[in-house]
């Protein structure tokens, strides 16, 4: 891959970081404003807990978010992004800014869920 490329691609993916782990920062004080709410009578429980759900919620996908980009990272130091670890071959770009630490180009990736799909059908009979 072009080494310009990936250094955009670098570039965007810290800055997604920042965003993430502000994100994330945010969230976890959220924890302290419901915990203050839910003290007072007045709130409706409801809200309460569906403010504690979507936290949850939201704490899962920024963890998982901040990893995809840690594991991005991690390969372009490596000098692996965007390779596909089975055959070798250049993962789009288009496919690395959905999921930027993808290990797998498409038609491997098709493969290894196909296996899968097998190994876990065979598992069920
Ligand atoms: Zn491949």
């Amino acid at each position: 891959m072009n080494p310009k490329t990936v250094s955009t691609i670098k570039k965007e993916l810290i800055q997604r970081r920042d965003v993430l782990m502000s994100l994330q920062k945010k969230n976890s004080q959220a924890d302290i404003d419901i915990v203050e709410v839910s003290n007072k009578d007045l709130v409706d429980l409801s809200d309460v807990e569906g403010s504690w759900f979507t936290k949850e919620r939201m704490s899962f996908h920024l963890k998982q978010e901040l990893s995809q980009v840690a594991n991005a990272l991690v390969r372009m130091e490596q000098g692996t992004f965007g390779r596909c670890e089975e055959c070798d071959a250049e993962i789009p770009i288009k496919r690395l800014r959905v999921r930027p630490d993808a290990t797998l180009c498409l038609a491997c990736q098709e493969t290894a869920e196909r296996d899968m799909s097998r190994s876990s059908t065979q598992f069920l009979q």
